[in-house]
């Protein structure tokens, strides 16, 4: 098979399956040879693993998992690809190509499916963009059997997620992100990397999954509700924030952070996790 990452090898399925791009499924293809053997070294595909894509396009980044993991198993909503992908992967015996949405999958059935003769278990996928959050957190907080997650997301969003807690760039998914995992990125890829364009640049990132949280919140719901408080309403004071949505009273705010030593002017953003965590802590002992 000729490279999928060639324009002229690109355009000609496109053309022999009359298939034109879809914007509002996130559809930018990767043209860039170079990055999908870094993604999928870094992402975790070798002799022993089981990969889990999500949408696989034509098959550039499933192609180079393939040559190198045990297993693959790719969900792809767009049926157009379908045809395409049976073409394209015809020569790999490792591959499984499911048609779905990958929010409305059961993730844990299916790795529990395919996965089962493999060691070990890692997500490698160039995201559609209109669903980065939502499918990272799913992968995170279903707690999946999974030991890494490696992902293609805007710039913005690796920055993002990828900030130091404590800093003014991190915020509740950052957190998120850093309750069950360790992120990092591993390089940046310009908009010209892809087929159309998109109006902003890329960054590989990985994540890897924590065995256990680093810190104890005291109770999961309450921690996530505190995070999602406190960054609702950023720019307060913790003794403001954690007010809103009647999820704590002033008198209730103001001993927890005391109880937690934390100055009652400080904003959610300047905590870094050991102090997400007391905050968390103390706040469940005042509720409970
Ligand atoms: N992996 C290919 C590449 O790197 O060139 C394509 C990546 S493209 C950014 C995103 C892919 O995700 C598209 O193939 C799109 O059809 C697919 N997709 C969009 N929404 C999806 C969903 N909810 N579930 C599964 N696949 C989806």
């Amino acid at each position: 098979m000729a490279s999928l990452s060639d324009i002229g090898t690109i355009k000609d399925i496109m053309q022999r399956h009359g298939f034109a791009f879809s914007k509002g499924l996130g559809q930018n293809f990767l043209i860039n040879p170079s990055v999908c053997p870094r993604m999928a070294e870094m992402g975790g595909a070798n002799p022993d693993a089981g990969i889990l894509e999500i949408g696989p396009g034509i098959g550039v980044l499933t192609a180079e998992l393939a040559k190198r993991a045990k297993k693959v198993v790719a969900v792809e909503l767009d049926d157009r690809l379908l045809p395409v992908l049976d073409e394209t992967l015809a020569e790999y015996d490792n591959v499984t190509i499911i048609h779905g949405d990958v929010m409305k999958l059961d993730l844990r059935a299916l790795i529990a499916e395919h996965f089962a003769d493999c060691a070990e278990v890692a997500v490698c996928a160039n995201l559609p963009y209109y669903i980065t959050s939502p499918v990272i957190m799913a992968l995170l907080e279903g707690q999946l059997p999974v030991r890494s997650v490696t992902v293609m997301v805007q710039k913005e969003a690796a920055d993002r997620i990828c900030a130091p807690l404590g800093s003014r760039e991190s915020g509740a998914l950052t957190v998120a992100v850093n309750y069950y995992a360790r992120p990092e990125i591993l390089f940046k890829v310009s908009r010209g990397s892809f087929m159309p364009p998109p109006n902003v640049d890329s960054a590989v990132i990985r994540m890897v999954i924590r065995e256990r949280p680093e810190y104890d919140v005291g109770d999961e719901s309450v921690f996530f509700r505190a995070v999602k408080a406190g960054f609702s309403q950023r720019r307060k004071t913790l003794s403001n924030s954690l007010t809103s949505g009647g999820f704590l009273s002033r008198e209730q705010a103001l001993a927890a952070l005391e109880q937690a030593d934390i100055p009652p002017n400080t904003r959610i953003e300047a905590l870094d996790m050991a102090g997400l965590a007391a905050l968390s802590r103390s706040i469940f002992q005042i509720k409970s």
